[in-house]
């Protein structure tokens, strides 16, 4: 079954060409990675050729130089396909950190190698097992020492660091009590994750509930030249919230995709499948849920349109980015259960691929940012409530 929605209309190049490309890549393949929990190198490898990854870096360094509607189209024709765009998605969206906060001579250095594929900037470093969601309290430290500076600190949950080249790293530059808001004094990093392996970095991965590649880091005296330093010393937490915008943005027309996947997918099951001598989509009790997750997928897509287009026009974006988020990832939830709870028993069997997507889209409730932390966003900066935190 296939039906249209919110954003059919738009990008109808883009989304065929992915779509062709995906074609290539059937469920069986998404699923063989998923049982062996390996990496989807060719998949990703066809996505870098065909210049997908390369989607948000400007022509005049090898890219496409589209905004991140496109690129978010990228994205959720991936997920509705029924692929996973996390192995992939961190080079999106700090993609956008380099290119808007990078030097000139940084974006020469590595944009170009990027597009082509020569590297990877697939991992972002923010969070740390004693903090977790209250990132102004980060302990990672960097201290300058000559023309070096000297990292000492442990992150969790850093993904994609075995499958990239270089990781943007979030570090504080100046304690906490030396600095006048809490927001200040911290700074953005380009770590060359080749050289630092073993080096002062240690790598222990993560088993978790879905196929993600995701670590512990452990910096010891971590030593990196100081010209990978992005921007201005002590402006890092401002650099790493627009690309944060993106990533929620990003994630939301992946949860998006992911949702037009479960409804397609129970719809056509529910039209097939009999009992008591009917199909079971015949009854209102098995249809309202479908139809009432779909309202909401498409809801959430419009909200991710708005976005996006604020994204794009360099206007500030940070609520509709969260509530994109928000209502996309808890709409694509919505959907998997309908459509796991209406396959039956089947929803828990391997092959149908429910069971996979119902765990891959399960995540984005939890990261990149809780639901309730973008609750607690939008009581206090756009309706003024007092701060709790
Ligand atoms: C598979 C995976 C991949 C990830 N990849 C990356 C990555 O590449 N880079 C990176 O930097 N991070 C990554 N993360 C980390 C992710 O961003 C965090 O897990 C997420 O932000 C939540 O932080 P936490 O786990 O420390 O939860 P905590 O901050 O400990 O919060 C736990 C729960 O408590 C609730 N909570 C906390 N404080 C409040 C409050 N004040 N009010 C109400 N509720 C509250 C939250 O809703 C949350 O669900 C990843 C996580 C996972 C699971």
């Amino acid at each position: 079954m296939t039906f249209r929605n919110v954003g059919d209309g738009n990008y109808r190049e883009i989304r065929e060409a992915v779509q062709a490309l995906c074609a290539e890549f059937p469920a069986e393949y998404h699923r063989r990675i998923d049982e062996a929990r390996a990496y989807p190198e060719e998949f990703v490898a066809a996505l870098t050729e065909a210049g997908w990854m390369a989607a948000l870096i400007p022509e005049k360094y090898g890219g496409s130089g589209l905004g991140l509607t496109e690129a978010s189209v990228i994205m959720e024709e991936i997920n509705r396909a029924g692929g996973n765009s996390g192995a992939c998605h961190g080079q999106m969206y700090n993609m956008n950190t380099l290119v808007r906060h990078g030097s000139e001579e940084q974006r020469q250095r590595y944009l170009p190698k990027i597009a082509s594929g020569e590297l990877r900037l697939q991992s972002m470093g923010v969070t740390e097992p004693t903090t977790g969601t209250d990132t102004t309290k980060i302990k990672t430290m960097a201290v300058k020492k000559g023309d070096r500076y000297v990292i000492n600190g442990q992150k969790v949950w850093i993904s994609r660091v075995q499958h990239s080249d270089l990781m943007i790293l979030l570090a504080r530059t100046t304690p906490l009590d030396q600095v006048k808001k809490k927001s200040e004094g911290m700074s953005i990093f380009l770590v060359d994750l080749k050289d630092a392996i073993g080096n002062g970095l240690t790598v222990n991965p993560i088993l978790n509930m879905v196929n993600h590649e995701t670590n512990e880091l452990f910096f010891d005296n971590l030593e990196i030249p100081e010209e990978n330093l992005i921007g201005e010393e002590g402006q890092g937490f401002k650099y790493i919230l627009t690309g944060l915008n993106a990533e929620r943005v990003l994630i939301a027309a992946e949860c998006i995709g992911d949702g037009y996947w479960f409804i397609e997918k129970v719809s056509d099951y529910v039209k097939e499948r009999n009992v008591f001598g009917r199909p079971i989509g015949q009854n209102q009790g098995v249809q309202f849920p479908i139809a009432e997750t779909y309202i909401e997928v498409e809801a959430a897509n419009l909200m991710r349109y708005e976005a996006c287009r604020l994204y794009d026009a360099g206007e500030p974006c940070g609520a509709q980015a969260n509530m994109a988020k928000y209502l996309a990832a808890k709409a694509s939830w919505e959907a998997a259960n309908a459509c796991l709870q209406f396959h039956g028993g089947f929803g828990f069997a391997c092959e149908y691929d429910v069971e996979r997507k119902f765990r891959e889209t399960r995540l984005y409730q939890v990261a990149p940012i809780s639901s309730n932390m973008i609750m607690s966003y939008i009581a206090e900066h756009v309706l003024g409530l007092p701060r709790s935190y």
